[in-house]
């Protein structure tokens, strides 16, 4: 699972038309698309997919964002994916994510930041499960 990560193209991006040139970025960077579906998270499911993050300050800011409109989720495979696709992704606020980095070019705040990633391989393979089954990924 280490050759493994998870990501989202989140509703902003979705909606300001980047799902494209970010899939495109993914397969120049060498991640090989393992599993990827176009869906819409209830707020039910967005909250349970941010639980970590229930006590926080913005979670309830997040979970409306994040059911707000179609996403795309994804399982990306390269040999340490889950930290090659952060440093890809940059930092979680764009003002602060390296110059070319996909949330630098294409996020437009903290919250409304264009793209998941996960955190560790533990959390990888929970958020794979949670989006896609064995007969989904190839
Ligand atoms: P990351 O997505 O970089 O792993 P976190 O796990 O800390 O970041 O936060 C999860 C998501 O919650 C972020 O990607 C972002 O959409 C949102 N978020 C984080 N911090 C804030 C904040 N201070 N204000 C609003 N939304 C936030
Ligand atoms: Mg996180």
């Amino acid at each position: 699972m280490s050759r493994q990560t998870f990501t989202m193209i989140k509703p902003d991006a979705m909606k300001n038309g980047h799902a494209g040139a970010i899939i495109d970025r993914f397969i120049q960077e060498g991640f090989r698309i393992v599993a990827m579906k176009m869906t819409k998270l209830s707020a039910d499911k967005a909250g349970e997919f941010y639980a970590i993050h229930k006590e926080r300050g913005f979670y309830g800011e997040l979970v409306e964002f994040m059911s707000s409109g179609p996403i795309i989720a994804a399982i990306l495979e390269k040999e340490n994916a889950v930290s090659a696709f952060r440093d890809l992704i940059g930092a979680t606020n764009p003002a602060q994510a390296a110059e070319g980095s996909i949330r630098k070019l294409y996020a437009t705040s903290v919250g409304e930041n264009a793209v998941h990633g996960s955190d560790s391989n533990e959390n990888a393979k929970i958020e794979c499960d949670f989006f896609f089954s064995s007969l989904e990924r190839f």
